[in-house]
């Protein structure tokens, strides 16, 4: 199976969820057997080298292949979530949205500085979502960042928001 097919199960919704949005829905991704193992297998392999010892998943669907990718590396997996959803002591950040603020949360004492941190989302758009997650986790003072997305929507240009010595990696492209 090669990268064509994973992109071809991605669903294109259009005007969802609102007009002049084409939404890539994973659903029809991850729900083939074949596809959640090819995805496990090419993500194990760009990190299976880098002592990832945190997959950090970004709510929510980076909380689908976050978890089987840290089952894959050895690492734990730890969850950025919306505010007012983690039960004990958090950090936050916010950032700007098309439409008002937005803020996220970790736990204070999810991260140390001797971690090595995978940050996971489904989808790359225009970059502010995992901005702020890399902020959170620099924050915490771990030692290593990555960052990676399944798909990402190339025309938005979202790559160019994070600092260049920062490794940004993308198994699926697509343009409008
Ligand atoms: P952004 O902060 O603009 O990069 O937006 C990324 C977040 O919004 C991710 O968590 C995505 O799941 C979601 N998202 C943004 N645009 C789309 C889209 N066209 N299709 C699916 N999800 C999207």
């Amino acid at each position: 199976m090669n990268i064509d097919t994973l992109k071809a199960s991605v669903r294109n919704v259009p005007d969802f969820p609102i007009p002049g949005i084409q939404f890539k829905d994973v659903t029809t991704l991850f729900k083939e057997p074949n596809n959640l193992r090819q995805l496990a297998q090419l993500l194990k392999e760009r990190y299976a080298d880098k002592g990832i010892t945190k997959v950090v998943g970004i709510e929510s669907r980076g909380f689908i292949m976050g978890p089987i990718l840290a089952l894959e590396l050895g690492a734990g997996f730890v969850p950025i979530r919306k505010p007012g959803k983690l039960p004990a002591e958090t950090i936050e950040e916010s950032y700007e949205k098309e439409y008002g603020r937005d803020t996220i949360q970790m736990h204070r004492d999810a991260l140390s500085p001797d971690d090595v941190v995978l940050l996971h989302d489904d989808l790359l758009a225009t970059g502010g979502t995992m901005l702020a997650a890399y902020r959170l986790v620099r924050q915490a003072g771990v030692k290593q960042v990555y960052i990676n997305f399944l798909i990402e929507l190339a025309d938005l240009r979202g790559r160019g928001v994070f600092p260049p010595e920062v490794e940004v990696d993308t198994l699926m492209s697509f343009d409008k």
